[in-house]
């Protein structure tokens, strides 16, 4: 018998062929004397015909018996279809196979869905039958993708010398900040490891190992309040480089992105542009700016001061801003568009959004009044308003008036369709803070995590100013998506020491969490640093997946649920025993 011809790839040329396909039934077009099956494997689909006329009587009885997700070899002749029968929509639209016999490999219940493309499943069929939903050639591109993308990252590390190194999956507490997921030792009674929450120290370690550039596509564990782009466990390409300045890790970076979106046919522009977080804030309000448009914000404090308009006023004198958003040729704006657009800045944090609008010749706002004639001009000056443009206004703490016009600006461009879908902007994001302070304990907390390198030239305020104090730090960014974030790395021990003790991380603590780590700096430490990129995210982009979950091929649900094995489970009380553990109680 002639080897296993894959399905999708038979075309015009094969005409006169003898095949013997082997795959999943789709679609039955069932006409008495005349059955179509369209036969499926990974390669595509290829309709194979059951003719009377040209087929043995077994075979068209077994045709018609033949039912969706069946799995069945066919024996049979490629055939050109007459003119009017080619599917252009298909690969293989312009051939059929004529078939000659039909035997079952694997019978199938009627599936719960039909296995196509489009489907009107919900999520939650998918996933409880995430096998059937995994055969949908759609789902199955995502993954080919995937694997593309993940050879091409590695094929581009290894070439660069990075060796892939696994680290310990069942670990101790890592630092990014996250709850961590626990596994009770049987051996060690009462003991817990934990699930890396990233390789963060290992890479490290490894770096003071003298292995001087590592790379792993690792698995990652945070238990966190799961959202649409979260998962439990994810994936990240995360490396790490001895001596590196950032620019050697930016370099580095870039050329795998450049390789893993090409692979989806997408075009990423090195050098990827540069901006601080100080830039990025002030222009687009976010640390992952959407640079697929221009929309910047704008400074409207100098303008604002002294108008004795009560909400400038008391952002200002409380140490807030005024700043703006021109949205050009937004006069048109609704009174309800413009509710709504107050609705999402107060979600933001915002207490309010102002608007003023120049149309006709005349400015209208609902602060008109309030506003004299000279500061009303002073403000649409400063906001570079022009005829027929709108200006939105947020007077506020900083970080409440950059997050409700970022979100602003967001909203304004998916209205006046600023958004180029083809596009991929990404860019860098540079001199993050070091750390940030908890409004309501006063506690300094890593804006990363604690052994992110401040700049040399802000090391002298650690203590005396830390909120002013400017990290290594820099996370890589496209069309408002972050990508993966990293940083240069402490590689002293009394420097750690000194971010410890403005963490309020004391002695014991430090030595109880990272003793491994501040000993090993004791022993000569490299400079070091890199960075850590979300492969689900990247893949998602890729394949312009809606959900991470698409590119996942067994996802948790929002709630932490993974419907097919039905995990999280029970286990049987011998287990928790062996463990030390109690059983939960259960309310009655
Ligand atoms: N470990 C960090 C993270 O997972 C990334 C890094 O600093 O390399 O966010």
């Amino acid at each position: 018998m002639s080897p296993r011809q894959k399905a999708g790839e038979l075309r015009a040329a094969d005409a006169g062929k003898a095949v013997l396909l082997k795959g999943w039934v789709g679609r039955r077009r069932d006409l008495g004397e005349l059955i179509f099956l369209s036969v499926r494997d990974r390669s595509g689909l290829v309709q194979a015909v059951f003719d009377g006329a040209r087929c043995p009587a077994e075979a068209v009885a077994a045709a018609s018996e033949a039912r969706s997700e069946d799995v069945v070899e066919i024996e049979g002749e490629v055939v050109l279809r007459g003119e009017g029968q080619r599917n252009k929509e298909l690969p293989t639209g312009e051939i059929e196979v004529v078939a000659k016999r039909l035997s079952f490999l694997a019978r199938s219940e009627t599936p719960p869905f039909v296995v196509e493309d489009r489907t009107n499943a919900t999520e939650e069929l998918r996933l409880e039958y995430r096998y059937l939903d995994l055969r949908r050639p759609a789902m199955l591109q995502n993954f080919v993708l995937r694997d593309e993308i993940a050879f091409r990252v590695r094929k581009v590390l290894h070439e660069r010398g990075f060796l892939e190194v696994e680290t310990p999956m069942l670990t101790r507490s890592t630092p990014e900040g996250a709850r961590d997921f626990l596994v009770p030792s049987r051996v060690h009674r009462g003991k817990f490891y934990a699930l890396p929450q990233s390789p963060q120290l290992f890479k490290q370690i490894l770096m003071m190992s003298g292995f001087e550039k590592y790379f792993q596509i690792a698995r990652c564990f945070r238990d966190e309040d799961l959202r649409a782009d979260r998962q439990f466990e994810f994936t990240q390409i995360d490396l790490e480089m001895s001596f590196p300045t950032e620019e050697e890790v930016f370099e580095t970076v870039e050329a795998f992105l450049v390789e893993a979106f090409a692979a989806a046919g997408i075009a990423a522009v090195r050098p990827f542009p540069r901006l601080t977080f100080r830039e990025a804030m002030e222009k687009y309000g976010t640390d992952r700016p959407d640079l697929r448009y221009a929309l910047p914000l704008c400074d409207l404090s100098a303008a604002a001061a002294g108008s004795g308009f009560a909400p400038f006023e008391k952002a200002l004198g409380g140490g807030g801003t005024v700043r703006g958003l021109r949205v050009p040729g937004g006069a048109g704006f609704s009174r309800k568009r413009l509710d709504e657009l107050t609705e999402k800045a107060r979600e933001h944090g915002a207490a309010g959004l102002l608007w003023m609008k120049r149309a006709g010749g005349e400015t209208s706002s609902p602060a008109k009044k309030a506003l004299s004639e000279a500061k009303l001009s002073e403000l649409l000056a400063a906001g570079g308003v022009e005829e027929g443009d709108l200006l939105l206004v947020v007077a506020d703490r900083e970080s409440a008036a950059f997050a409700a016009l970022a979100a602003l600006r967001a909203e304004a461009a998916r209205e006046l369709k600023l958004v180029d879908q083809s596009k991929y902007a990404f860019c860098w994001v540079t001199e993050f803070p070091l750390l940030g302070k908890d409004e309501t304990t006063g506690q300094w907390f890593p804006m990363n995590h604690p052994f992110t390198g401040p700049r040399e030239e802000d090391v002298d305020r650690l203590e005396s100013d830390p909120g002013s104090v400017r990290a290594r730090a820099y996370d890589v960014v496209v069309n408002g998506w972050e990508l993966g974030s990293g940083s240069i790395r402490i590689h002293r021990g009394d420097l750690q020491q000194r971010v410890f003790r403005v963490l309020g991380i004391s002695a014991e603590e430090g030595h109880e969490r990272f003793g491994f780590l501040l000993e090993a700096l004791k022993y000569g430490a490299p400079p070091h640093g890199g960075i850590a990129l979300g492969l689900d995210r990247i893949c998602a982009i890729a394949a312009g997946a809606t959900s991470l979950r698409d590119v996942i091929a067994f996802p948790k649900t929002t709630s932490g649920i993974d419907l097919m094995t039905k995990a999280p489970a029970d286990v049987l009380p011998g287990q928790l025993g062996e463990l030390g553990l109690d059983p939960p109680r259960r309310s009655p």
